[in-house]
């Protein structure tokens, strides 16, 4: 039973180097970038050995990662590297092969013989999964979150507000700063089993399947506890902003449009994940009064256990561009949901709070 490895120690190195194995002469690990500041990987010629230790594991101490808790991006890799503190206080870097990863939930991504996570496509923003790993009968943990960098998502030039490219994303956050593309229309719109203010047919009756399911699902709750709810407007198309805009425009000029009316392909509405919702109690306006009834506040402690938030808080203008707008919910899954609403916050302070440290 094979119960240590040879390390080699370069000359001169400080202590707390990460020291490339030499057991496999030619193993090559991938150059880590998001490394700690001072970690350096080192590559060290068996003939240039000045020392060898025979590292046992009784002397292992401990094992860790050089963080517990990482964000990376969608469809990102990410370099797993492991250290195990010694009974002398020396850290050293584990031979990637040596160690046993478990992925919890295991869906979410892969981890090769080397050490490099890759994220699965199941692994969407807002998702967090651990990895353990074990080795010589220690084990410790690291925590991974998936979200996706602002910076990332978006396509400068060519159109007068930065257009986004990940549209599709229950994630997508559109602002007066991110646009959507012009012909952008949700492939999987639906109307949901929801009473609505108005009868007929109409776009504004539309959402995407995943928000349309999750909204019945809160209207039936608000039902069951006696809130009474009613859709207002849902998906809006950007031909009808464009036509809303340019009838402002004709009305009140330009410069008052501009100032007063979301410039056509920056209603979030356009993603088919947001709908204004309101009550008979206040007639169905779309009124800042509607966040201090019943329903109101009920939407609010209640929305986020199916994945809606209040986009647009009180007091929270600064950030989002938009004074407060207790009617207008929107979908970004449970996940998102529970940390935006938990902490009353936005959409834009989550992908803001933390830059990710891994691009694709
Ligand atoms: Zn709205």
């Amino acid at each position: 039973m094979l119960k240590s490895r040879f390390f080699t120690y370069s000359a001169g190195a400080i202590i707390s180097s990460s020291l490339l194995l030499t057991g496999c002469a030619n193993t090559s690990i991938p150059s880590n970038a998001n490394s700690p500041e001072g970690v350096v990987q080192e590559e060290v010629e068996q003939s240039n050995q000045t020392t060898s230790n025979v590292i046992k594991s009784d002397e292992i101490q401990n094992i860790f990662f050089s963080e517990e808790h990482i964000t990376i991006s969608p469809e990102s890799n990410y370099l797993l590297v492991l250290y195990s503190l010694l009974t002398d206080q020396t850290e050293i870097q584990v031979f990637p092969e040596d160690i046993i990863y478990e992925i919890q939930p295991s869906n979410l991504a892969v981890i090769e013989d080397n050490g490099l996570l890759t994220l699965s496509n199941d692994a969407v923003t807002g998702n967090t999964f651990d990895v353990v790993a074990t080795y010589e009968g220690f084990s410790t943990q690291l925590t991974i979150t998936v979200k996706y960098n602002l910076e990332d998502t978006i396509i400068i030039g060519g159109s007068e507000i930065p257009q986004i490219t990940n549209q599709e994303s229950i994630a997508v956050l559109v602002n007066k700063q991110r646009s959507l593309k012009d012909e952008y229309v949700p492939t999987d719109l639906v109307q949901p089993n929801i009473p609505f203010s108005f009868a007929g047919e109409s776009e504004k009756k539309w959402l995407r399947e995943e928000a349309a399911r999750a909204l019945e699902q809160l209207f039936e709750k608000a039902d069951q506890e006696n809130i009474q709810l009613n859709g207002v407007s849902g998906y809006r198309s950007y031909l009808t902003q464009k036509s809303i805009f340019n009838w402002n425009v004709q009305e009140q000029g330009e410069e008052q449009a501009r100032r007063y009316s979301a410039f056509p392909g920056t209603s979030e509405h356009q993603t088919g994940l947001a709908i204004d919702v309101s009550s008979p109690s206040v007639n169905n306006v779309l009124h800042e009064s509607l966040g201090s009834t019943k329903e109101g506040q009920w939407l609010a402690k209640h929305a986020a256990e199916f994945g809606f938030i209040i986009r647009y808080p009180q007091d929270k203008e600064h950030i989002t561009g938009y004074a407060y707008e207790p009617w207008h919910i929107r979908y970004v899954g449970k996940e998102i949901a529970a940390e935006i609403m938990g902490q009353n916050s936005t959409l834009e302070e989550y992908f803001n709070e933390s830059t990710p440290v891994s691009t694709r």
